[in-house]
């Protein structure tokens, strides 16, 4: 805690000035141009992979950057993804796994997970081809969370008037790199063999 307090002061004294005008603007507006999801880990981080400035990213982190498809009830997740693109209207939707996924792993490798019953209750949104691979379900995550996203109605009726734009990434700790993944043709409205990107 010693440490997060230290970083605070720092930030106060040699950050924030260099700032001010930013934040003084971003005081009394928030228009985010991109929802940007990933993990919960903390090797990713979308600011600083991005180079984005505050106020340029709304981002939801969850374990293994997972979407459950849309259902009624009360969710976390659905009202962010709701609110960024009903209220704040951004344009781009980022979805971004990443490799070495503790979640991902645990279920390609199959990793008993008993004594984490929220945990294995989430994960069974991953709904993604299994494989042994973690690489390849890294990858495939992204592309069923992308069909995930696609299931809500903020979502699909923004696809639908061409206002908003799916993306796919995969992050790579030990390269910095990052590489696209493929939306869904089903949810991707700029393909050709595209339909109506709502589906259960
Ligand atoms: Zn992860």
């Amino acid at each position: 805690m010693h440490d997060l307090s230290e970083g605070v002061a720092r930030f106060q004294r040699d950050v924030f000035p260099g700032k001010a005008d930013l934040f003084a603007r971003l005081a009394t507006t928030h228009r985010p141009g991109t929802l940007f999801i990933s993990c919960s880990d903390a090797r990713v981080v979308p600011e600083l992979i991005t180079q984005r400035e505050p106020g340029e990213l709304f981002v939801i982190r969850t374990a293994g950057n997972v979407v459950p498809p849309y259902a009624p009830g009360a969710d976390g997740v659905a009202a962010s993804v709701e609110y960024a693109v009903a209220v704040l209207g951004v344009g781009d939707v980022v979805v971004c796994g990443h490799s070495g996924c503790g979640a991902m792993t645990a279920l390609a490798e199959g990793h008993d997970l008993g004594a984490l019953p929220a945990v294995a209750d989430w994960l069974r949104h991953v709904d993604a081809v299994p494989t042994r691979d973690v690489a390849a379900l890294v990858r495939a995550n992204v592309a069923a969370q992308l069909a995930n996203l696609a299931t809500h109605p903020a979502v699909a009726r923004a696809l639908a008037a061409r206002t908003l734009t799916l993306r796919g990434w995969v992050f790579d700790i030990p390269t910095g790199s990052v590489t696209d993944v493929d939306v869904p043709t089903d949810v991707d409205v700029s393909s050709p063999v595209a339909r109506t990107p709502v589906h259960q």
